[in-house]
C-alpha cells in the first residue's frame, strides 16, 4: 500500500476508534481502487472516498420491551444509512447480541458496492440491534419486533430506505416488522423485502443468496471450463443462506459435507441430499434446534463441538474443491484458509459477508484460487429483494422462473464486471472487480449529484 492510501486509511481508523470490522472493509477498498484513484483525479478532487466513507446518517435509537414474565428489557437499535447515491438506502437487519456500531457500519459500507453491482438502483443501508431472538418466544420476538418498527418508522420508506432481512431476522421477523410499519403509518407499501409470498413477497427470494452464491461458483468455475458437478463443497452455517446453497449445490450435481451452528459442525461424507436439508430446515427454520441433532438422527455423520481454545476452525480442513462460508464476519482466518488450499480447495464462494480475515483473502490470492468476496458473490439476496420492489410498485408478482432467471443474469453480470474491472494477467482477482466495479457506478452518480 502506498504511503498516501496508509495515510487516508490511518485517519479513518483515528476518526472511527473501536471499529475494527469497519477499519477492514475500508482497508480492502482503499488497497483495491487506490491505484484507479491515481487515474482518475477527478474523484479525489471531489472527495469521493472521504465521502463514502462517512455514513449519510446513524440512527441510534432504544428499545425497550416486556418479556413473558412481565419484566422490561432494553436493547439498543441502529440503522447505518451509508449511501443513497444510486437509490433508496437497502440493506439487511442483523439482530444478534454481536451487533454494534461498527459491525453495522463494516456492514453498512460493503452494501454500497454490493447494490452497486447488482446493476438495480439501491443505494447501501444496514442496521439491526443486539437483541438475540435464541430462546426467545413468538410473542417475545413479537413485542420486541413491534418496540423497534416503532421508531425505525420514521426513518424509513418504499422511497426512502427499504429493510431486509440478515442474521437473526428471518420471515417470522419481518412479518412481525412489516405489521408494526402498516399499523403505525396506515400503508400498505414496499418498505420491507423478504415478505411472505401471501403480502408483497417475492418468490426466490429466501433461496436468492444462497443461489446467487452457488451461481457465483459456477460463473468462476466456466472461466476454467469446469462445472459443480462431482464436486466436494464445505458450506459453514446453517441459516437462510447456507440452507438454499445446499438446495443449489444439489441441483448442480454437487456435494455438501458440512453445516454449522455456533455450537459445532458436522461432517457428512455422504452429502446433505435434499431429503436431509428437509430435516435441517424443519430444524432450523421450525424447530429453532441445533446441527448437532443432524449427527443424532443420521448414520455416519461426525459431529464436532466448537472449541473456542483452537485456532482455526476444522470445519475448514477437510478434502474438499469448493468451500461456501455462509455464517458470519471473519470466520476464515490464515490457518483456516491455508488449511482450505491444502485440502485440494479452489472455489471459495463466499455467502456471508466478510466471513475471510486478511490474511485469508492474502492467501487466496496469492494461491490463485477462484476466490470470489461476499460483495460479488452474496449479492443475490439484495439483488432479489431489488426484484422484490420492482414487483411492489407495480403490484405485480413475477413467476419462480423469471425470477430466478433475473437472478441468474443478475450473478452473470456481476461475474463479467469482476472479469471486467479485476483482470490480471490470465488470472482474476476478484476482490479488486468488485470493489472497482461497485465504486465507480456510486461515484459517478455522486459527481453527478454535487456536494451532497
Ligand atoms: P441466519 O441467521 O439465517 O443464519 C446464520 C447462521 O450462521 C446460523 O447457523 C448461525 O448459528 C451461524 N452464525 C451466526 N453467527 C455466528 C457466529 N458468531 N459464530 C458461529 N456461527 C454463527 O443468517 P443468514 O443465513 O441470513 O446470514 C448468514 C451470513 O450471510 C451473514 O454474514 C449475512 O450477513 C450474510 N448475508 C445474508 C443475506 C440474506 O439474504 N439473508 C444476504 C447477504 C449476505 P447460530 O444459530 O448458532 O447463531
Amino acid at each position: 500500500m502506498s504511503q498516501a492510501a496508509g495515510e487516508f486509511v490511518a485517519k479513518i481508523k483515528a476518526k472511527n476508534p473501536g471499529e475494527p470490522e469497519f477499519h477492514q472493509a475500508v482497508q480492502e477498498v482503499v488497497d483495491s481502487i487506490w491505484s484507479h484513484l491515481d487515474k482518475n483525479p477527478q474523484y479525489r478532487k471531489a472527495k469521493i472516498l472521504e465521502r463514502i466513507c462517512e455514513p449519510e446518517r446513524v440512527i441510534l435509537f432504544r428499545v425497550p420491551w416486556l418479556d413473558d414474565r412481565g419484566e422490561i428489557q432494553v436493547n439498543r437499535g441502529y440503522r447505518i444509512q451509508m449511501n443513497s447515491a444510486i437509490g433508496p438506502y437497502k440493506g439487511g437487519l442483523r439482530f444478534h447480541p454481536s451487533v454494534n456500531l461498527g459491525i453495522l457500519k463494516f456492514l453498512a459500507f460493503e452494501q454500497v458496492f454490493k447494490n452497486s453491482l447488482t446493476t438495480l438502483p439501491m443505494g447501501g443501508g444496514k442496521g439491526g440491534s443486539d437483541f438475540d431472538p435464541k430462546g426467545k418466544s413468538d410473542n417475545e420476538v413479537m413485542r420486541f419486533c413491534q418496540s423497534f418498527m416503532t421508531e425505525l418508522c420514521r426513518h424509513v420508506g418504499a422511497d426512502t430506505d427499504v429493510p431486509a432481512g440478515d442474521i437473526g431476522v428471518g420471515g417470522r421477523e419481518i412479518g412481525f416488522l412489516f405489521g408494526q410499519y402498516k399499523r403505525l403509518r396506515n400503508e400498505f407499501t414496499g418498505v420491507l423485502t423478504g415478505k411472505a409470498l401471501g403480502w408483497g413477497g417475492s418468490l426466490i427470494r429466501p433461496e436468492a443468496t444462497g443461489y446467487g452464491a452457488t451461481y457465483f461458483a459456477a460463473e468462476m468455475l466456466k472461466t476454467r471450463n469446469q462445472n459443480l458437478a462431482g464436486k466436494a463443497c464445505l458450506v459453514s452455517g446453517s441459516g437462510n443462506v447456507a440452507q438454499y446453497t445446499v438446495e443449489k449445490v444439489n441441483l448442480l450435481g454437487g456435494r455438501c459435507v458440512t453445516l454449522s451452528d455456533s455450537a459445532g459442525y458436522i461432517y457428512d461424507e455422504a452429502g446433505i441430499t435434499p431429503e436431509k436439508l428437509a430435516f435441517v430446515m424443519d430444524l432450523k427454520n421450525v424447530r429453532r434446534g441445533r446441527i448437532k441433532e443432524y449427527a443424532d438422527k443420521y448414520k455416519g455423520v461426525v459431529y464436532t463441538p466448537a472449541d473456542p481454545k483452537l485456532d482455526y476452525n476444522p470445519l475448514w480442513n477437510h478434502k474438499a474443491q469448493c468451500a461456501f462460508p455462509s455464517a458470519t464476519q471473519n470466520e476464515i482466518n490464515g490457518k483456516d484458509a491455508a488449511n482450505l488450499v491444502k485440502n485440494g480447495v479452489y472455489v471459495v464462494s463466499e455467502g456471508a459477508n466478510m466471513p475471510s480475515t486478511p490474511e485469508a483473502v492474502h492467501l487466496f490470492l496469492e494461491a490463485k484460487i477462484l476466490y470470489g468476496p461476499g460483495k460479488a458473490a452474496n449479492a443475490g439476496g439484495v439483488a432479489t429483494s431489488g426484484l422484490e420492489m420492482s414487483q411492489n410498485s407495480m403490484r405485480l408478482s413475477w413467476s419462480r422462473e423469471e425470477v430466478d432467471q433475473r437472478l441468474h443474469g443478475i450473478m452473470k453480470a456481476i461475474h463479467e464486471q469482476c472479469v471486467r474491472y479485476g483482470t490480471d494477467g490470465n488470472s482474476v482477482n476478484y476482490v479488486a472487480g468488485a470493489n472497482i466495479g461497485g465504486f465507480i457506478k456510486v461515484a459517478d452518480a455522486m459527481m453527478d449529484q454535487g456536494v451532497v
